[in-house]
This record gives structure tokens, C-alpha cells and sequence, in this order.
């Protein structure tokens, strides 16, 4: 079964609007004519309106960082999912290691916004991984699975298999130290088998899974031609258009 690949980018909490419209037309100005993978651009909650703005009519899709799980009420600070759909964003970032770590999200809490993003017809990316610690201790499948037990595994196989997971282990975001392939290959099979053995192999055959943690324009083909690796979460190399361009033809 051919999945479609997905290159997301995550601007994380940088760029200005303007340094953000720049990017958005550069991207938007050397996009492949036959773009096949579909291509996601996740900007901080302050650049939302413009950039749906921005991809209107392209085949480029908004997504946001983050949202809070509740419809709406006293949460100072906040963005529900319901704001962000309404706004015209398709994806929305959850349980980012980020958001896992500097603002001690738990698997609970990312269960209520995946719950969330989902009741308000957004596509939730899912994200896991690994710390460099758990990882040297070879417990990275036993902790990978516990998050997808607490935060996805409630949901139905009609409901899991429009999840986008994207597996992004924490030594390798931001680093600049990839997984090697063989090492995202491994772990994106086990998670499909996972999938597989929880909802069948449907299920486990559609859902597609992301790997994020340094991708570059240098890596990205290697990875991205992996057999369960359907694309990719990129953050630092997201925030050049040509870096970026080069990642989305290694989608394509
Ligand atoms: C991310 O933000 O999800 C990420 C993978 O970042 P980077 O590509 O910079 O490692």
C-alpha cells in the first residue's frame, strides 16, 4: 500500500511576520509544479490568519503548534482547537517533546488535545520519542509504546487511521544528530506494528508516520526512502525556503 508522504514544517517559536511572509513566499515560489507529498507549514499562533492567507489556493496546508484541549472559557493565554479550525488550519502539533518538557505535558493532558484537534476536524501530528537516557538503556520501544497507549490507543481504527504520528526522538531534535535510517526504520516498524496489532493491518497499513529530529536537505532522501517513514517533522531546516524545498522534493 502507497502511503502519501507528508513534509511538515515547524517554525517553533521564531520568526517575525514579516521574516515569516518572506519564508511562506519563498516556499510558496519554488514549489515543485508536481508536488505529490502534501506539505504542511506550522507558524507560531500570531502569524495563524496570514498564513492561511498565504496558502489559500496552493497545495501548502496550515497547521498550528499547539492548542488547549477546552472549547472555550477562563484559560488566559490560550487557542482551543475550535479557534484554529475556524481560522482554515488543517493540522495541529501535538505532544511536541518541546511542549513535553518545558511545559510538562503529560500523556493525559496530550490525550484531551488530541481529542480535541480531532472534535474540531483538524488532523492531529502526534508526536513521540525517545530521551538520549531511555535510549541508552534500550527502553526506547517499551517508552514509545506507553505513549501511544495513554494518549491514542483509546481511539477507534476509524478514528486512528487519520492520525499522523510523527516519531521524533529527543536526542536528535535540534542537535543536529539524526537517527540513522536504519534506526528510524526500526522504530516506525515497531510502532505500525503496533498499529497493526491493535487495529488490524488496514489500519496499520494507512496510518502514516513522520520521522522528525534534524532532517536536512542532505538526509531527508535516505530517510524519507525508508519503508514505514512517510515523511517528515522539520524544524531548523524549515526556516530556510531553499533548505526547506530541497526536503519537500525528497517527499516527492
Ligand atoms: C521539531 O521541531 O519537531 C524538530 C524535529 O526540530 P529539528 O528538525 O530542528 O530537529
Amino acid at each position: 500500500m502507497s502511503r502519501k508522504k507528508i513534509v511538515a514544517a515547524n517554525w517553533k517559536m521564531n520568526l517575525t511576520q514579516e521574516e515569516g511572509n518572506h519564508l511562506v513566499q519563498g516556499i510558496l515560489s519554488g514549489l515543485p509544479a508536481d508536488v505529490n507529498c502534501e506539505v504542511v507549514i506550522a507558524a507560531p499562533f500570531l502569524f495563524t490568519a496570514e498564513l492561511v492567507q498565504h496558502l489559500k489556493g496552493t497545495p501548502v496546508m496550515p497547521a498550528a503548534q499547539n492548542c488547549y484541549p477546552a472549547p472555550s472559557g477562563a484559560y488566559t493565554g490560550e487557542i482551543s482547537a475550535d479557534m484554529l479550525k475556524k481560522a482554515g488550519v488543517k493540522f495541529c502539533i501535538t505532544g511536541h517533546s518541546e511542549r513535553r518538557m518545558v511545559f510538562h505535558e503529560s500523556n493525559g493532558f496530550i490525550k484531551e488535545k488530541t481529542e480535541a484537534i480531532l472534535k474540531a476536524g483538524m488532523t492531529p501530528i502526534f508526536c513521540c520519542g525517545e530521551s538520549l537516557e531511555i535510549r541508552e538503556k534500550n527502553e526506547q520501544n517499551s517508552f514509545v509504546q506507553k505513549q501511544l497507549e495513554e494518549s491514542l490507543f483509546h481511539f477507534d481504527g476509524t478514528v486512528m487511521r487519520d492520525i499522523v504520528i510523527a516519531y521524533e526522538p529527543i536526542w536528535a531534535i535540534g542537535t543536529g544528530v539524526t537517527a540513522s535510517p536504519e534506526q528510524a526504520q526500526e522504530m516506525h516498524a515497531f510502532i505500525r506494528a503496533l498499529l497493526t496489532d491493535k487495529y488490524g493491518q488496514e489500519v496499520g497499513n494507512a496510518v502514516r508516520i513522520l520521522y522528525g529530529g534534524s532532517v536536512k536537505a542532505d538526509n531527508a532522501e535516505v530517510l524519507f526512502n525508508q519503508p514505514d517513514v512517510d515523511g517528515g517533522l522539520v524544524g531548523g531546516a524549515s526556516l530556510d525556503a531553499d533548505n526547506f524545498l530541497a526536503i519537500i522534493t525528497a517527499g516527492n
